[in-house]
């Protein structure tokens, strides 16, 4: 446990970010459940301690350093699976109002006993199609902040996520470096769902020296009605 946790916050720190030695147990905490639940459900491949603490969990912090919400912002994660990028997120800004959106029942399963042992207080949990979700009143144009990684190519994603967001508010798609070949294909779903590509940033994680890219996108249109269309159709018809 104080091996985790060291090299957690050692990681953390050579990104600039801190991490409390509460948020620390709570990361422990997250990674005990994960194991466990993975011997039943396939949650994750990654089991190796410093492979869910750097992979995971300093990956999902990652966002933070190309964008940081304001104090209490509405933050939604699309397409969350074990909770990625959503709860280390959460975990290290107990402020921010979440929602998770995941559409397999067992992972929302696995997330709602989480947040239950963490005590996060804040915390929406939506089983779901976020096609579906983002024509909710509840959802629709709501969110300050949406977050996504390893959910579908830029394009598929603008479609889910623009639609959730506030005029002014950011979305953040962790990507990979061969995210430099979808950037091209996004010009057009920009356009027509009222985003503007602001910064793409480029991280390497401590200790693997893996690089990552932080795309950076603001609402500056609002996004037609019409849009997210059917389940499905974003991926295989991308704007
Ligand atoms: N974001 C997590 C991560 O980085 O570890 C999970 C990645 S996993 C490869 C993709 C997840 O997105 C799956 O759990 C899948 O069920 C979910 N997903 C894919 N398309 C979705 C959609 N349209 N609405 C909601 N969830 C979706």
């Amino acid at each position: 446990m104080h091996e985790f946790k060291r090299l957690l916050r050692d990681a953390a720190g050579a990104l600039g970010l801190s991490l409390t030695e509460a948020m620390c147990e709570r990361f422990f905490l997250y990674y005990r459940l994960l194991i466990e639940w993975n011997e039943k459900f396939n949650l994750t491949s990654l089991v190796e301690p410093r492979d869910v603490a750097i992979k995971h969990f300093i990956d999902s912090l990652t966002c933070l350093l190309v964008h940081s919400p304001a104090y209490g912002a509405r933050v939604v994660d699309i397409g969350t699976g074990a909770g990625f990028p959503g709860l280390p997120v959460k975990i290290a800004r107990g402020d921010l109002h979440f929602t998770l959106i995941e559409s397999t029942g067992k992972k929302v399963a696995f997330l709602r006993h989480v947040a239950g042992a963490l005590g996060m207080a804040y915390m929406d949990l939506a089983c779901g199609r976020a096609e579906v979700l983002a024509r909710h009143d509840r959802y629709r144009a709501s969110f300050d902040l949406a977050l996504a990684r390893a959910v579908a190519p830029l394009p598929v994603l603008l479609e889910y996520a623009l639609p959730f967001l506030k005029m002014g508010g950011h979305f953040i798609a962790l990507k990979g470096p061969a995210v430099q070949e979808e950037l091209p294909a996004s010009s057009n779903a920009l356009n027509v769902l009222g985003g503007n590509l602001k910064v793409v940033k480029t991280i390497f994680l401590p200790l693997t020296g893996d690089e990552r890219k932080l795309v950076l996108i603001e609402k500056t249109e609002p996004t037609p009605e019409k849009f997210p269309r059917r389940p499905g159709i974003p991926q295989r018809r991308p704007l």
